[in-house]
């Protein structure tokens, strides 16, 4: 049987890993460990917050592994998954399809939805556990004329506890991530290698031939007939690019911008985070307690159960590019007047809470979904490889949407994962 490696285990190279093995004989390399989730303490992480020990959201992996905090130009910081599962496990469940600009490329991924949508669990009716206020703010919201709408979310969220980890990793089995795909992949035979790290891709004549891959202090070469490239929207340039092919400085990564006020008793921080959400142009509004910004941000002073968030999501302009491991991006012009009539938009709401605007404070600027730098184009449409790349070398994440999605990208990043994995499987 031929061989591929599928480098990265989150939502794109677990769906390829799924898919392949049986055709191929696959090995799953994951930078990080064995996913695990955040085992501590909330209230005494908390009591931390004094003692000057939270300087830097970075010191957040001394705690958690799994949780990786990159420095983006401006004060912006991005979150993303190192481990089993990538930074599904990290996600707060949201399915949504976002492929509006494929669409307009020429790509229908019409079956691979209808494939998934028998695959992977997804449920909206979790109202009956909102909290009071929550159930207000979308009551505001469409008494707004906004089009507030449950957030559809992937799991078994019937009998969510609301304990609001989700982004910590969810410890009662409730959320879907991207680990049940490695799980399939490995019953059927597929070997993933955690704490693996991919340096780079050896290639000649426009074929493949191995990964340069880091265990420790030990460096190895695997050998692959084909090599599917999923290390993330940072990661998969790195490799690339550390592989003599350059990507586009064409990077997206959905701003995060958090609005809050302190509100008593409202304990958002105990609550199924996003569980609505309003589409507007270019941004979605949805209630979010903003565990980084709650750690590391001394603006956020309040007590965790008094204080109320609503996150704007940004889709912003696909300019930036990751270069040497570091990632150079900043808010255009056009980026920021949009993301300023989303804080007035937030405003309004809050004033109709009854939250007057001189109470409100912000969380740290963010982002959790890096992409864009390997767009794909109408030219690919069909072959789903850029020519960039050797024959035998694809790129199945989140660096192939052509533009910002702005909203959650899982469901449709898996979606065009399945596609490759049958181009490939169709040309072994
Ligand atoms: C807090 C948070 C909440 C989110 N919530 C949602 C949500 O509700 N719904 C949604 O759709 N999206 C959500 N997202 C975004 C979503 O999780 C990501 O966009 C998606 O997982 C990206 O998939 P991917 O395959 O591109 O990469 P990832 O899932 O990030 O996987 C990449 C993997 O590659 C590994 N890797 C990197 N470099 C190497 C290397 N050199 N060698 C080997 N392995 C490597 C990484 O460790 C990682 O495990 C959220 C993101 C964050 C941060
Ligand atoms: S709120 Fe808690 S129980 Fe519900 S999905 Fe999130 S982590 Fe799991």
């Amino acid at each position: 049987m031929n061989s591929a490696v599928v480098i990265g285990s989150g939502a794109g190279g677990a769906m390829c890993a799924r898919e392949l093995q049986g055709k191929f004989q696959v090995t799953v390399l994951e930078a990080g460990r064995e996913f695990r989730p955040f085992g501590f303490n909330l209230g005494l992480v908390a009591k931390l917050r004094g003692t000057g020990l939270l300087f830097d959201a970075r010191t957040i992996e001394w705690i958690f592994p799994a949780m990786r905090i990159h420095k983006a130009g401006a004060g912006m910081i991005l979150a993303s998954g190192h481990g089993s599962g990538g930074t599904t496990t990290l996600s707060t469940g949201n399915a949504m399809r976002q492929d509006g600009a494929l669409r307009k490329l020429g790509i229908n991924l019409d079956e691979e939805f209808a494939e998934l949508s028998r695959e992977i669990p997804v449920f909206s009716g979790h109202q009956k556990i909102w909290r009071p206020l929550t159930a207000s703010f979308f009551a505001i919201c469409r008494e707004m004329g906004l089009d507030a709408q449950a957030m559809p979310k992937m799991g078994n969220h019937s009998h969510c506890r609301s304990c609001g980890r989700c982004v910590l990793g969810c410890p009662h089995g409730i959320k879907w991530d991207s680990r049940q795909l490695l799980a399939q992949a490995q019953k059927n035979g597929a070997r993933l290698l955690t704490s693996h790290r991919a340096e780079r891709i050896i290639h000649d004549q426009g074929r493949a031939r191995a990964v340069l891959v880091r265990h420790g202090p030990r460096k190895k070469l695997l050998a692959a007939d084909l090599v599917i490239l999923a290390a993330g929207g940072l990661g998969t340039p790195r490799i690339l690019q550390d592989s003599g092919i350059a990507c586009d400085d064409s990077l997206f990564v959905d701003p995060v911008l958090c609005v809050a006020a302190e509100m008593e008793h409202c304990r958002q921080d105990r609550e199924l985070p996003m569980p609505f959400a309003v589409q507007m142009n270019g941004y979605i509004i949805s209630p979010y307690f903003d565990h980084l910004s709650f750690f590391f941000n001394r603006e956020w002073r309040h007590q965790a159960g008094n204080i109320y968030s609503l996150m704007i999501k940004l889709a912003d302009e696909n300019r930036g590019g990751v270069s040497g491991g570091r990632v150079q991006k900043t808010l255009t012009a056009a980026d920021r007047e949009r993301l300023e009539g989303a804080v007035d938009t937030c405003a309004e709401i809050f004033r109709r809470a009854g939250v007057d605007k001189s109470r409100l404070f912000f969380g740290t600027l963010n982002a959790g979904h890096p992409g864009g730098m390997l767009p794909l184009t109408a030219a690919q449409a069909k072959t789903f490889h850029d020519p960039r790349l050797p024959e035998n070398l694809f790129v199945a994440d989140a660096s192939l949407f052509p533009t910002s999605p702005g909203n959650p990208p899982i469901l449709t990043i898996m979606a065009m994962a399945k596609r490759v994995a049958r181009i490939c499987r169709q040309a072994g």
